[in-house]
């Protein structure tokens, strides 16, 4: 069970078991009380790579979790909201960035499984680096790779997700791809675009 497994039935408070159906044993657990499973499917995280000229635009985050260290912006899509304006949101929130969601191009997806997330990447640009971060980033800043504060990363298991993005940029290239972050290992592919039926 991973780390987000919750222990306790939401509905009744009554402690959460393993479950096996057939004496196959299932990933979600099962309240005896209630006589239902329960899951913990994963979070969808939207997240943006903002590009100014070869630079990416990272947020400092103002609150917990990894308070005080960098991250590319993001965060959870909310209930009912389109993925795009999802990150459009994030954006806003968290760098004071106003960008036309329909200006954001779909780039990265993929799974998180040590944190029990699907990732949703998107691209985008602007041609002024002017920010105004609100109460939930103290910095909003555009870093080229060499600038990137690598050692103060909220997140260092994406940053190969983001050394992809700065290799695109930098190559001004930028294809789909299909990435799979394990605990102890990051695989991407390409994501074909070929025409169907071909
Ligand atoms: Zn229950």
């Amino acid at each position: 069970m991973d780390a987000q497994t919750s222990s306790f039935c939401p509905e009744c408070g009554g402690p959460l078991v393993a479950h096996s159906v057939a004496g196959e044993s299932r990933r979600y657990r099962y309240c005896p009380g209630c006589q239902r499973p329960h899951h913990d499917h994963p979070t969808i995280v939207a997240t943006t790579f903002i590009a100014y000229g070869k630079r990416l635009l990272w947020v400092r985050r103002a609150i917990p979790p990894k308070q005080g260290l960098w991250a590319i912006p993001g965060g959870f899509v909310e209930q009912d909201e389109p993925l795009r304006i999802g990150a459009a949101r994030e954006l806003r929130e968290e760098a004071g960035l106003g960008i036309d969601p329909d200006e954001l191009h779909f780039y990265m997806l993929g799974t998180l499984t040590f944190i029990n997330q699907i990732y949703v990447g998107f691209r985008g640009r602007v041609d002024n680096g002017a920010c105004d971060p609100g109460p939930e980033s103290l910095e909003a800043r555009f870093f080229n790779r060499e600038e990137c504060p690598w050692d103060k990363v909220a997140y260092p298991e994406v940053n190969e997700a983001v050394q992809q993005a700065y290799d695109d940029l930098e190559r001004d290239c930028f294809q789909q791809w299909h990435v799979e972050m394990t605990a102890d290992s990051y695989q991407r592919t390409l994501i074909e675009t070929g025409a169907l039926g071909s």
